[in-house]
């Protein structure tokens, strides 16, 4: 399989977007790169004694438009140059859903699973301390992402209290509720990518219920998007996968069975009544709706001419190459981009930092109805530019944030 590098695929999609934008060289150029990068090593303690030393991550991209906001992956894979990208992502991200902040990311680079709720903790204190003169609520707010946690922020939030000596909950989200997280936090991203599929369902002429769906990757995204798509339009649950494999019944899996065996038994192998899938397998089966939920550059140009759904709705962050994004659009199908379709993440984070900094909190019912107006704005905003500039839905996503980000930019009079 060949290599493929999230970061040089971010500023490609960036540089489709600012020739047809048709943006000055000095804003383009800018857009391309991080503002501030941070690269550290992190010594901690392991449960045997030895010293283990991890290397960690934070990007600022670009925060013209406000604080840059985005999540820590804690991962194997983690590099340098995913963490760019997802922080680039996370820039168009914040820009689309139209919420007053900037884009920015971090991580590091180890394996979770393998590691002690004990030495976890000490992982997050160690990087809270090394970010600390870096992060705060109006210069960067960090947040979860893929094997990071509210109890890892909860952590992280302490440690940063500690070393100011005062209380800034809004320093980091998706926290646990009692600690200043937001009702819906937990669910925020799938919610949200949700209702850009209703939306999507709309505008398309489908109606998706008792429609099929397969769900690649089977954690927080992906789980919450299994319940919600089938509580909310009715989708039956088809596949779903995790690192370890999918299962797969067409006619139709009961999402919250599959959801407890997860959580129990750590993986979806030997579920009953299911065959076994492989992801491959997964993302080519015949079904209405994908959620690729997982990770970057599963369809590229290779699988794509054998995805058969009709929507993509990207919960992964890039999990589209840009030759694949072509080869999609050709054949029909309907891609709601990973920056779309997962912003409701960071609407909700962004909501909890607001009810942070006013010490009072929202209802459940009130974060629903914010969120669905936000992702409705959003999709709609998106999909009027897909059928006015006649490109794809990822390709009009960037327009439309690009834009605005150059128009900060400019006020600013950076450029
Ligand atoms: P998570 O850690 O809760 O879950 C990841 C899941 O993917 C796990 O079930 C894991 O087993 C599975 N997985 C890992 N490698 C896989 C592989 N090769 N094939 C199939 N499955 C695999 O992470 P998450 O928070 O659900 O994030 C998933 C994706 O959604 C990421 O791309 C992340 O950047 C994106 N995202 C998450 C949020 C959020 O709020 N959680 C917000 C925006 C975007």
């Amino acid at each position: 399989m060949p290599e493929f590098n999230p970061f040089k695929i971010a500023q490609a999609q960036l540089d489709a977007a600012a020739v047809r934008l048709g943006l000055d060289p000095a804003t383009h150029e800018l857009l391309r790169w991080p503002q501030i990068e941070f690269k550290f090593t992190l010594p901690v303690e392991m449960d045997d004694g030895k010293i283990r030393i991890f290397h960690g991550y934070r990007v600022q991209y670009n925060s013209a438009r406000g604080p840059t906001k985005g999540g820590l992956r804690w991962h194997p894979e983690a590099t340098f140059d995913t963490i760019r990208a997802l922080a680039a992502w996370m820039t168009w991200k914040t820009a689309v859903v139209d919420i007053p902040l900037g884009g920015g990311k971090g991580g590091v680079t180890c394996n979770p699973k393998e590691m002690s709720e004990r030495e976890k903790q000490r992982l997050a204190r160690a990087y809270m301390r090394a970010v600390a003169r870096i992060v705060s609520v109006s210069k960067d707010v960090p947040a979860p992402d893929v094997y990071t946690t509210p109890q890892i922020m909860a952590w992280m939030m302490d440690e940063y209290e500690v070393l100011v000596g005062e209380h800034h909950p809004g320093v980091i989200t998706g926290k646990p509720i009692p600690l200043g997280g937001s009702e819906g936090r937990g669910d925020a991203t799938a919610r949200g990518g949700v209702y850009a599929l209703r939306e999507a369902g709309r505008v398309l002429g489908i109606d998706l219920k008792d429609k099929t769906m397969a769900i690649q990757g089977f954690g927080n995204a992906g789980q919450f998007a299994a319940l919600l798509a089938h509580e909310i339009m009715g989708l039956k649950l088809a596949a779903a996968s995790d690192s370890r494999g999918g299962i797969y019944n067409p006619k139709g899996l009961d999402p919250r069975q599959v959801v407890d065996y997860k959580l129990k038994k750590g993986s979806l192998q030997g579920y009953p009544g299911a065959e076994a899938v492989t992801n491959e397998q997964l993302l080519e089966l015949d079904v209405t709706v994908l959620f690729p939920s997982a990770l970057e550059n599963v369809i590229t140009e290779s699988n794509a001419p054998k995805i058969k759904c009709r929507i993509s709705c990207e919960l992964a962050n890039g999990p589209t190459t840009p030759e694949a994004d072509e080869i999609l659009y050709a054949n029909n199908v309907f891609v709601i981009p990973d920056f779309l379709a997962n912003a409701g993440g960071v609407t909700v984070s962004y909501f909890e930092q607001v009810q942070n900094t006013y010490n009072f909190y929202w209802p459940l019912d009130e974060v629903h109805r914010r969120l669905d107006e936000k992702m409705t704005r959003a999709f709609h905003g998106v999909y009027q530019m897909y059928q006015r500039e006649k490109v794809n839905m990822r390709q009009a996503a960037y327009l439309v944030s690009v834009a605005r980000v150059a128009e900060a930019c400019k006020l600013r009079g950076w450029v």
